[in-house]
């Protein structure tokens, strides 16, 4: 039998079927994936067939959060047939003057596996650009790697957030984004951390790690703070709400970081609201440079990616863990997808 991809082909149409590997460049790795993250973003695609203007005009394999084994030697890298290593997925063009200006996570000519129309890692082999690939220390198994790219997310938004030493936060959303910023908020200096999430288990998530509170709606925070707000907001939902909800959660001149993709691509929010709190708003776009401290946090044990990941499935098992969590179903966290199967560790092909 071939291989295997999970393919997108429109909303709510998630289907496994043979995969045709291309031929690999002269710069590029193959890879025996290990293990690959269902991010909210292919949730997006899953959902609503794209996100914004990106939408899958043909079956695309999503999946840009994922760990592989090198299928032969890379001495420019220092790796070896077998070794674990993670990826990067997008590839700046280093030409435009966002690239020179340091924000290539910005760059509008980014070339991002997994994002229409590159196939991503829902399938058991993969070519990856070499400059891409992430080399590991050996204390990081395939689970914690395929952290590392939500956790470089968090790491961003939480650059852009700047907390203040000991500063209350409230974040929104307590999916696998969420509770990653809420350890990377109490890494950074962050104080008292209030938690918005409607879902039951993920409240019950948050609070493991320690959060001050953790309230299903925001209407249960005005008792927080004197009803004022935090002066630092961090929303990390999928709620077309969201940008409303952190702007009523912030206090008078607080900052609002938005890393969160709303359903649908609309935010609603009563303008006088965020005009007379005289907000100052971000918005997170992915990440820049964050894979040395994202392997740092984790090899460190200063975040915990691993009681995130609620549950781990084959390709036969994706679709269904797609429509679990675009329905919300309960119990899930992080989902990982191990296309080569469950106990695959690179070296038994
Ligand atoms: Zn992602
Ligand atoms: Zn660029």
């Amino acid at each position: 039998m071939g291989d295997q991809a999970l393919y997108l082909s429109g909303p709510r149409d998630a289907r496994v079927a043979s995969y045709n590997l291309r031929e690999g460049g002269p710069d590029e790795v193959l890879l025996d994936v290990a293990t690959v993250g269902l991010c909210g973003s292919d949730l997006h695609y899953y959902k609503d067939g794209g996100i914004g203007a990106a939408l899958i005009a043909e079956p695309f394999v999503p999946g840009h959060e994922f760990a592989g084994y090198v299928a032969a030697d890379v001495p420019e890298l220092g790796v070896a047939r077998g070794d674990l290593v993670a990826v990067d997925p997008a590839r700046p063009c280093g030409q435009c003057e966002w690239c020179h200006q340091g924000h290539s996570n910005l760059c509008p000519n980014v070339a991002f596996i997994g994002a229409p129309p590159i196939d991503g890692a829902m399938t058991a082999k993969l070519w990856v650009p070499r400059a891409q690939i992430v080399k590991l220390p050996p204390a990081l198994d395939a689970l914690a790697a395929v952290m590392l790219e939500p956790l470089g997310v968090a790491i961003h938004a939480v650059d852009l957030a700047k907390p203040r030493l000991l500063e209350t936060v409230t974040v929104l959303g307590a999916g696998p984004i969420g509770l990653l910023i809420v350890q990377v908020l109490k890494a950074a200096g962050a104080g008292d951390i209030f938690v918005v999430e409607p879902l039951a288990h993920r409240r019950a998530m948050a609070e493991l790690l320690g959060v001050a509170g953790a309230f299903a709606t925001l209407a249960e925070i005005p008792a927080v703070d004197g009803g004022k707000g935090t002066s630092l907001v961090v929303e990390a939902t999928n709620n077309p709400l969201g940008f409303r909800d952190a702007v009523l959660a912030a206090r008078i001149g607080g900052r609002a970081v938005l890393v969160g993709i709303p359903d649908g691509d609309i935010y609603t929010l009563p303008a006088a609201e965020a005009r007379r709190r005289g907000l100052k708003i971000k918005f997170a776009r992915r990440m820049g440079e964050v894979y040395p401290r994202a392997i740092a946090l984790v090899a460190s044990g200063r975040v915990d990616v691993s009681t995130l990941v609620t549950h781990r499935v084959d390709l036969a098992g994706t679709p269904g863990t797609f429509a679990a969590l675009a329905d919300n179903a309960p119990g899930y966290g992080k989902a990982l997808i191990y296309p080569n199967g469950l106990n695959f560790n690179g070296r038994e092909k």
